[in-house]
């Protein structure tokens, strides 16, 4: 029987406030910051200490609930959520249950097959909770749990989807394009290695036709959007394994273990009475005004949708050019400085912006934001280029030299005597040249081995230093081959 997948995602976003979501604690990095150092009473959960919500926190997640075209509750109810657990010293986190700050948005995806939308169920704001790391050290040694309290406490945004994604692919799309949104509105850095943002796809599949929902299985520990997509596929293939061979899906939690390349069983899933939720006693409900939603709404800036739509319509991109372009604003912005800089054609910026360009920033140390090459630098040089000053190899070295020195494409190209070779007659030369210190390969060309022609043509610009002009080389070459 075929099956089809059928799958829903709860998100995690941390909101990167200055400071944590009911305290006046710093929000620091989860990697360099010492453990413990970000810590007070209030998110240590001691007795007697009360929360206040960050106003800033609200903010942020306003902009997301509103970029993801939800409504926005104007009042909406904090909750406890009661677990017993060493990440949580209050013994409960505070979130949203009932009447969360955000409900019924949508994201309007793009796919290899097209567009594809997403109703987003619900968005609502929760303390994140601390770091545990687990240590089992060799020997006899007994295993422990370090605790860091540095994290519990940090604003942290949920948003749930409804189960309306068919593929792995569709989850990895809309995972990036939500990446590239709460960048864009500056919320949050996306560093998924870092935890900041994680993804949980809750899995199911059914009979084609059938309208109810099989099982579901929730996947923890994806840290990165290859660990996403692999894991959805390996749950699918799973449960259509398990299914046809007459088995039960078990609803359960399970994690990603990117070495084996396999989930593996965590824990069978609560329910949510097993959280005994109740409203939050110590905080009133928290108010939205309609003239804040108008406010934030505003100011939101381009949002990277947009910007692709964007790209499309004014450059002639394609939907993945355009929307590769637009997830990374860096990139986006550069491309449209270049191409406003002067006469160059969108498809040959967008080449060596997203080609040569990206490649060297890839493999040097700091971002795009901070290379020396400016985009009407850039553009300067793919302007000889078109002009016919200098070929494209040429122009690469350059690039690569102005990438390396700052130094702008002429004064390079004009210490170089880089300036390409299209005089006829000296290009005449040096293929007669050629053509006579290679007999062999001159007799094997005439012979029908047409391919020849191609080491003559790398023999021709070898001996130009590579400045000629190669639609000139390749027509003597054949002339004077023919
Ligand atoms: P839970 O209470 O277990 O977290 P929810 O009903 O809140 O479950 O749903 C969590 C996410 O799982 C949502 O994105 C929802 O669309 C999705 N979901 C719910 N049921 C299924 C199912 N049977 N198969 C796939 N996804 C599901
Ligand atoms: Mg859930
Ligand atoms: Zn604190």
């Amino acid at each position: 029987m075929p099956y089809e997948p059928v799958i829903g995602l709860e998100v995690h976003i941390e909101m990167q406030t200055q400071s944590k979501m009911f305290c006046a604690c710093p929000v620091v990095d989860s990697v360099s910051a010492p453990p413990n150092t970000a810590v007070c009473p209030v998110c240590a959960g001691h007795p007697g200490t009360l929360p206040v919500v960050n106003e800033k926190a609200v903010e942020y997640a306003l902009r997301v609930a509103l970029a993801l075209e939800c409504t926005v509750n104007p009042v909406s109810i904090f909750a406890r959520k009661n677990y017993f657990y060493p990440d949580i010293p209050k013994g409960y986190q505070i979130s949203q249950y009932e009447q969360p700050l955000a409900e019924y948005g949508r994201i309007c995806l793009q796919i290899s097959q097209g567009e594809k939308v997403i109703r987003i169920r619900r968005a609502h704001l929760e303390e994140d909770t601390g770091k545990l790391t687990h240590v089992e050290p060799a020997g006899a040694a007994q295993p422990y749990s370090l605790v860091d309290l540095n994290r519990a406490g940090v604003p942290l945004l949920e948003i749930v989807t409804e189960a309306d994604f068919r593929s792995a692919e569709e989850v990895r799309v809309y995972a990036m394009a939500l990446r590239a949104l709460v960048r864009a509105l500056g919320v949050n850095s996306g560093d998924m290695e870092k935890g900041v943002m994680r993804i949980e796809p809750n899995i199911s599949i059914r009979p084609i036709g059938q309208e109810a929902f099989g099982t579901k299985v929730e996947i923890k520990n994806l840290n990165s959007f290859r660990a996403l997509e692999r894991g959805v596929a390996y749950e699918i293939k799973r449960h259509e394994q398990v299914l046809t061979s007459g088995g039960a899906i078990a609803q359960e939690t399970v994690g990603w273990d990117d070495a084996a390349q396999a989930t593996y069983s965590q824990r069978s899933k609560e329910d949510a009475h097993d959280y005994r939720y109740f409203p939050e006693p110590d905080l009133p409900p928290l108010r939205v005004s309609a003239e804040w939603v108008e406010r934030v709404k505003a100011a939101l800036p381009e949002l990277p949708i947009a910007r692709a739509k964007r790209y499309q319509r004014d450059f002639g991109l394609s939907a993945t050019e355009s929307t590769f372009l637009a997830e990374e604003a860096a990139l986006g912005e550069y491309f449209e400085r270049v191409t406003e800089a002067g006469p160059i054609a969108a498809r040959s910026a967008f080449a060596w912006v997203t080609g040569e360009l990206l490649g060297l920033v890839n493999t040097s140390n700091g971002g795009f934001e901070s290379i020396k090459v400016l985009p009407q630098d850039l553009a300067a040089l793919l302007i000889m280029v078109t002009e016919g000053k200098i070929n494209q190899a040429t122009a690469k070295t350059v690039l690569t030299e102005m990438f390396a020195s700052g130094r702008k494409a002429a004064e390079i190209v004009e210490a170089g005597g880089l300036v390409q070779v299209s005089d006829g007659d000296l290009i005449a030369q040096l293929v007669a040249e050629t053509l006579a210190e290679n007999p062999g390969e001159v007799a094997s060309y005439r012979a029908g081995k047409l391919t020849v022609a191609n080491f003559l043509f790398g023999q021709v610009m070898r001996k130009a230093g590579g400045k000629a002009n190669p639609q000139v080389v390749r027509t003597v070459l054949e002339q004077q081959l023919g």
